[in-house]
């Protein structure tokens, strides 16, 4: 049994995060998603809204009992040990992930050599989605109708009171 463990802010899940999480369900029998919960940063979507966007986003990809959403403080390795996970999945849009996660996956792999890093390659089509663009955009009263999914985009209209 092949656990994924795919850790993120999710704040809020965009068109990206689903385009891996559709991957890696293709290639893992259990996908575990993992909300990073920081006790000083002030998120624009609380942990119970991220959770339930992203039980939405793996409900309507078909992923039924084979994937599960929860919150998560402290190292990714260790919460990716918890669960029984062999492999952390990042997504690279990128050379600035690239950059970055080499350097978070060579230290995750010294500290915890039993938990391999797996990148996926984001697809062309949602490779410049952010959350934090997303965010600013919709804070600002942009439409965000094209990075985010009709379920996260109605969550974000209610919370900014657009149409
Ligand atoms: P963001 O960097 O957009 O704020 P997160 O911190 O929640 O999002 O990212 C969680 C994981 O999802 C990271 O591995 C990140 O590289 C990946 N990711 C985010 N956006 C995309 C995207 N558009 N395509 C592919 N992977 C993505």
């Amino acid at each position: 049994m092949r656990c994924g463990f795919y850790p993120g802010s999710f704040d809020p899940p965009t068109l990206g995060h689903r385009d891996i999480m559709c991957r890696a369900l293709k290639i893992f029998d259990r996908l575990a998603v993992g909300i990073g919960v920081h006790p000083t940063k002030a998120p624009m979507f609380a942990d119970s809204e991220r959770v339930a966007m992203l039980e939405e986003e793996l409900d309507s990809l078909g992923a039924g009992d084979r994937a599960e959403v929860l919150l998560f403080q402290g190292l990714t390795v260790n919460a990716a040990r918890k669960l029984g996970a062999q492999c952390i999945v990042r997504g690279l849009r990128d050379g600035g992930d690239f950059n970055y996660e080499m350097q978070m996956s060579g230290m995750n792999a010294q500290m915890s050599p039993d938990i391999e890093t797996v990148f996926v390659a984001a697809s062309p089509g949602t490779a410049h989605i952010t959350g934090t663009l997303v965010r600013q955009i919709a804070s600002l009263g942009g439409d965000v109708s094209s990075f985010v999914s009709p379920a996260v985009l109605y969550r974000i209209r209610q919370k900014f009171q657009v149409s």
